[in-house]
C-alpha cells in the first residue's frame, strides 16, 4: 500500500460509472488510476479527484498493472479561488497538461510535484503576483534539463546590466545591445522586459509575452510534435480577461 500526496491533472470517464484519473503523485510520479463508482454521487472521493484538486490518496501499487486501484483518497486543498479565475484556471491546466505530455514516464518526479503543488497554492490565493506562471515554466525547464541563464549575453559572455536586446526560444540565449547592434530584435519589448523582472525578482507587469516566449522556448526543447491543446484556451482566455487598451 502507498500512502501519498497527489495532484489530478487530467480526468476522464471510463463506462457509466467509473473515471480514469491520471495524476501526478509525490511518491510515485505519475500515475493512472481506475476509480469505480467516482461519477456516483456518493463517492467517497468527493472533490479529491477532481482536476488540480491535491489529495492524500492511498493505493495498492501493482508495478505490472496500467491502471491502479485507488483505496482512499481525501481532498487537502480544492483551490476554489483559482476555480472562479479563468485566467488562473486556463494557466494551471496548460500546466497539467505539460506535465502530463513532457514529464518522464514511470519514474518519481519529486520536484516537479513540489513545484506544481507550491505554483497551485500560490494561484489559489486572492493577491496572487503575475508572475507565478512565468516562474513554473523557468523552473520546470531547469528542472528538466534546459536552463535559462537570464543574466548573461549569450554572444558575448558580459552580465547584462539591463533588459537584453534580444532573445532567441530556439537557441535560448538572450543577446545584450551591443551584440544585436543594428539587426531587428525579434523578441518583443515587453517579453524582454518581462524575463528582465524575473532576473531581478521585481512584479512582472505584463506576463503574457514572457509566458509565451518561456513556452516556445520549452517546446522548441522537449519537441513539436505533442501539441498542448489548453493552450488554446489559454490564449482565449487572455483575450476574454485583458481590460481593452487605452
Ligand atoms: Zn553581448
Amino acid at each position: 500500500m502507498i500512502k501519498t500526496r497527489s495532484i489530478v491533472l487530467h480526468r476522464y470517464p471510463y463506462s457509466d460509472s467509473s473515471w480514469i484519473v491520471k495524476a501526478l503523485t509525490e511518491e510515485c510520479g505519475i500515475v493512472s488510476f481506475i476509480v469505480k463508482g467516482g461519477k456516483r454521487k456518493e463517492s467517497p472521493f468527493k472533490g479529491a479527484l477532481d482536476p488540480l484538486a491535491l489529495a492524500e490518496v492511498v493505493f495498492k501499487h501493482n508495478p505490472n498493472a496500467e491502471l491502479q486501484f485507488i483505496k482512499e483518497a481525501s481532498v487537502l486543498r480544492w483551490h476554489e479561488n483559482l476555480r472562479a479565475d479563468l485566467l488562473k484556471l486556463a494557466k494551471a491546466q496548460v500546466m497539467a497538461e505539460m506535465l502530463l505530455r513532457y514529464a518522464p514516464q514511470g519514474v518519481p518526479l519529486e520536484e516537479e510535484f513540489s513545484l506544481m503543488a507550491d505554483t497551485l497554492q500560490q494561484l489559489d490565493s486572492p493577491d496572487a503576483p503575475e508572475n507565478i506562471f512565468s516562474r513554473w515554466l523557468l523552473s520546470t525547464s531547469e528542472a528538466w534539463g534546459y536552463h535559462l541563464d537570464l543574466g548573461t549575453c549569450g554572444h558575448c559572455g558580459k552580465d547584462l546590466t539591463e533588459p537584453a536586446a534580444d532573445f532567441s526560444p530556439e537557441s535560448g540565449t538572450f543577446l545584450c545591445k551591443e551584440c544585436l547592434g543594428v539587426a531587428a530584435p525579434r523578441a518583443k519589448e515587453e517579453t524582454l522586459a518581462g524575463f528582465w523582472t524575473l532576473y531581478k525578482g521585481i512584479p512582472l507587469q505584463c506576463a503574457q509575452y514572457t509566458e509565451n516566449a518561456l513556452i516556445s522556448y520549452l517546446r522548441n526543447h522537449i519537441g513539436f510534435l505533442k501539441e498542448i491543446h489548453s493552450l488554446q484556451w489559454l490564449q482565449e482566455t487572455r483575450k476574454l480577461c485583458l481590460p481593452p487598451k487605452t
